[in-house]
């Protein structure tokens, strides 16, 4: 409880979140400009095909898987901005030690330190599937780059 993320530079977090934020947001509102576009496209040409209502809903749901990542990843720059403001920001949410500057500089948005995260991981590889999906809220880190 008493964990101090002291020695963290969170306003250079800050910073590097907040332009993160700012990208994804750019991004997922430019996929789903560009989703309607190549939906309504598709859907002109198909207008014979007498199951072009259920192209329509594959279209949809291909579409959403497409941006389902980039909003994940802002549900998961948002949690991490607010761990910012209430001064948690940095500190495993496991063991809460403090996680490593570099893990940070590669993971703005992690949460758990590598111990905490690989154990989180293995943790989640066995669980049931159903088990996996209800855990999918609480990604302990962003995937989508390296
Ligand atoms: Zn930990």
């Amino acid at each position: 409880m008493a964990a101090s993320n002291q020695g963290i530079d969170t306003s250079h977090f800050k910073r590097v979140l907040q332009a993160r934020h700012a990208a994804l947001r750019t991004a997922v509102h430019a996929a789903l400009v560009r989703s309607d576009e190549e939906h309504y496209a598709q859907i002109a040409g198909q207008v014979h095909d007498a199951e072009d209502e259920s192209l329509a809903d594959l279209l949809v749901d291909v579409n959403l898987a497409d941006i389902t990542r980039e909003i994940h990843e802002l549900r998961d720059v948002d949690a991490a901005l607010r761990r910012i403001v209430m001064g948690t920001y940095g500190i495993c949410v496991g063991c809460k030690e403090a996680i490593a500057r570099a893990r940070l500089e590669a993971y703005p948005t992690a949460k758990r330190c590598l111990a905490c995260q690989n154990e989180e991981e293995r943790r989640r590889a066995a669980a049931p599937r159903s088990e996996r999906v209800r855990r999918r809220r609480n990604p302990g880190r962003s995937t989508c780059r390296a």
